[in-house]
């Protein structure tokens, strides 16, 4: 069995560092948007994922220890367990590579070359900088090169992708560069449409404001396409 893996406590809470010229504090609530790829370790996958889960539940054990919680309590015993198992297998599985979807790619038969909007499609995220839900809409569109997917594999990239702490930009642009390089075309357009509880359930308590954010790429890129997308996806 392999050690811990290591955190050092003073290098992960040491908020001394500027960001962008801002301190943590006037950062704040606000959430900084730091790049493209999830940040990851270099040793990420080290240690296997019941490794990771037995960790985790002692992890949480601790929290919800230090919280004051009677963990010998029945309602309240197995949640460490519960808590990792979901973090790993479900909310988080996202971040293994692994799980991330296969998607064949078809001859495009009937020759349709108009964009195709997959829309409305649900998700569950999570903030990266609270760890609260973040639920949304994602409309996701391309025009075929030649090659076409299956329409499941639409929905199931972005799934994967918002199985993973994250920020909604970056949602954004992965599932994006990710139909790009699976549909060998720049012709993709993403738009998001979401609520971050950390919003609505706590701090600033806006309940009824929502989060926007689009990326379009190749032929997308024009008041022209932009305007038919947006037809589609209203009607
Ligand atoms: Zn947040």
């Amino acid at each position: 069995m392999k050690d811990k893996q290591e955190l050092v406590l003073e290098d992960y809470l040491d908020t001394t560092e500027l960001l962008n010229g801002y301190t943590h504090e006037e950062i704040g609530d606000d959430h900084l948007y730091t790049g493209v790829e999830t940040p990851m370790k270099p040793d990420a996958f080290d240690i296997s994922d019941s490794e990771k889960k037995e960790q985790i539940a002692e992890l949480f054990a601790q929290i919800m220890n230090v919280m004051g919680l009677d963990l010998t309590d029945d309602s309240l015993k197995g949640t460490p367990k519960r808590v990792a198992k979901m973090y790993i297998e479900e909310i988080f599985s996202g971040l293994d590579p692994k799980n991330k979807p296969k998607v064949a790619l078809f001859d495009n038969k009937y020759q349709y070359n108009q964009m195709l909007v997959e829309k409305d499609i649900t998700f569950y995220s999570n903030c990266e900088h609270h760890f609260v839900p973040i639920i949304g809409k994602a409309h996701v569109a391309y025009i075929s090169s030649g090659k076409v997917i299956g329409l499941s594999k639409l929905n199931r990239i972005v799934q994967y992708f918002a199985k993973r702490p994250q920020v909604q930009e970056r949602l954004t642009n992965q599932i994006a560069l990710e139909l790009q390089s699976i549909l060998e075309t720049e012709d993709v357009a993403v738009i998001i449409d979401a609520k971050h509880l950390c919003v609505s359930s706590r701090g600033i308590k806006d309940d009824t404001s929502a989060t926007v954010t689009s990326f379009y790429g190749g032929q997308f890129n024009s008041p022209e396409k932009i305007q038919e997308l947006y037809n589609y996806i209203n009607n």
